[in-house]
């Protein structure tokens, strides 16, 4: 199946990013059936669209006839059989447990016509272990979304063990059409390419704090200035949710080892309840002007760090070819907002200089996390990623 033998979508899950996905599904053109488990459910994610739709006509993003129109396109269904007959694509966005993705499986397989394909938005699970609880994992792959989906131009589109190329090349097209930019995963990979690199980094920035190298304040003045991130480390934190921060360091954790090991004062934002914006309180009072860090000190030793963390990361995604050097920088760039990506601000910095800051931390600390991988320091001796 191409893109152009694609007309209608079902979304299972009209929940954060369930609808939101249908929204841009029905703007685009595309006939949706949005799917939740009970009937209050799926109409709460309706009217969360049409608020939405509403908002963007008022601000004349798009025409009252658009936002009517994709109204018009939406199908709020109930049963699995209303939302899968004769869908072309299967977008599920249930919630991130693979007891509850498996029984929605079960029953897509039931009633999914032949050629429909399955893209599944986990944040964090295995592709292949989503696509083998499936009886098409050939037709199988991740297609992931950022919040909020409406306003996000990324996708990372991941390829499991078994996705065939058709499917991949499909769903990419797919997100082109829904005016989005894929990023080809070419491996399932824990975390994908965005929080591979920038959830390690955030957590960095905790450590710095942690081990007394840096204020909140410095970290986050270092992280906009030298490093010209959109936002400091600890208020893009707190503007994903502490919590949100936590569960998948512990998840890479879990999966990956202990380079993962979430710093103390994140634990401690989290078991606090300083969850971020939505409590009103995380690293910064939201409730008191929130972040302000434009006359703290920047430091060299933070922009090696958090630098040197996220180029590991990156170096051990080339090595296992999960992407290609280019596709992590406009990643970063789009889902994360960075101007320039960690392949060109690592080499712009050096390598090498990285690496010995990997080292000297690694010595001071014996933490795993400054374990620098080979492939990063044979790309310093070489004289860069892409050499
Ligand atoms: P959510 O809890 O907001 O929504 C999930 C919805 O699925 C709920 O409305 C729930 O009632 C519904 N649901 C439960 N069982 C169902 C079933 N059998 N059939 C249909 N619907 C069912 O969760 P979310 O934040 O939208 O996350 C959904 C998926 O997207 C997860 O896999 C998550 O990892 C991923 N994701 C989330 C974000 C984010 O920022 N929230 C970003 C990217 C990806």
């Amino acid at each position: 199946m191409t893109v152009d033998d694609i007309d209608t979508l079902a979304v299972l899950g009209a929940g954060t990013m369930g609808h939101g996905i249908a929204e841009v599904a029905a703007l685009s053109g595309y006939d949706v059936r949005l799917r939740d488990i009970n009937e209050e459910l799926v109409q709460d994610g309706y009217d969360q669209i049409d608020w939405s739709l509403e908002k963007m006509a008022d601000r004349e993003y798009i025409t009252e006839a658009e936002a009517d129109a994709a109204r018009g396109r939406i199908e709020p269904v109930v049963p699995v059989e209303d939302a899968v007959t004769g869908a072309d694509v299967v977008i599920e966005a249930v919630p991130e447990d693979i007891d509850i993705k498996e029984d929605v499986y079960r029953e897509v397989d039931e009633y999914a016509p032949e050629h429909a394909i399955y893209a599944t938005n986990t944040s964090s699970l295995s592709i292949t272990d989503l696509s083998e609880l499936t009886e098409r994992p050939g037709q199988f792959c991740g297609m992931h979304f950022f919040n909020p989906p409406v306003r996000m131009d990324l996708v990372e589109v991941i390829r499991g063990a078994h996705t065939d190329d058709e499917t991949l090349e499909t769903i990419e097209a797919l997100a082109e059409a829904l005016g989005k930019t894929p990023v080809r995963v070419r491996k399932d990979s824990p975390g994908f390419i965005v929080n591979r690199i920038l959830i390690p980094m955030l957590n960095e920035a905790a450590w710095l704090v942690e081990n007394d190298v840096g204020t909140i304040e410095e970290v986050d003045a270092t992280a906009t200035e030298n490093l010209g991130l959109p936002m400091g480390a600890f208020e893009l934190s707190d503007q994903i949710g502490n919590d949100v921060t936590l569960h998948i360091l512990e998840y890479l954790q879990s999966i990956v080892g202990d380079a993962y090991d979430p710093a103390p004062l994140l634990e401690a934002a989290v078991n606090e309840e300083r969850l971020g914006r939505k409590t009103d309180e995380g690293f910064y009072d939201y409730d008191d002007g929130g972040a302000d860090y434009e006359d703290a000190d920047t430091r060299a030793e933070v922009e090696h760090r958090l630098l040197a963390v996220m180029a590991n990361e990156t170096a051990t995604l080339l090595d296992n070819d999960v992407a290609t050097p280019d596709a992590i920088d406009q990643a970063m760039g789009l889902g994360a907002g960075f101007p320039d990506g960690p392949v060109a601000l690592s080499e712009d910095v050096g390598l090498e200089a990285l690496v010995e800051t990997l080292d000297a931390a690694h010595e001071e600390t014996g933490a795993e996390r400054y374990v620098a991988a080979e492939y990063l320091r044979t790309a310093a001796d070489s004289g860069g990623f892409d050499a």
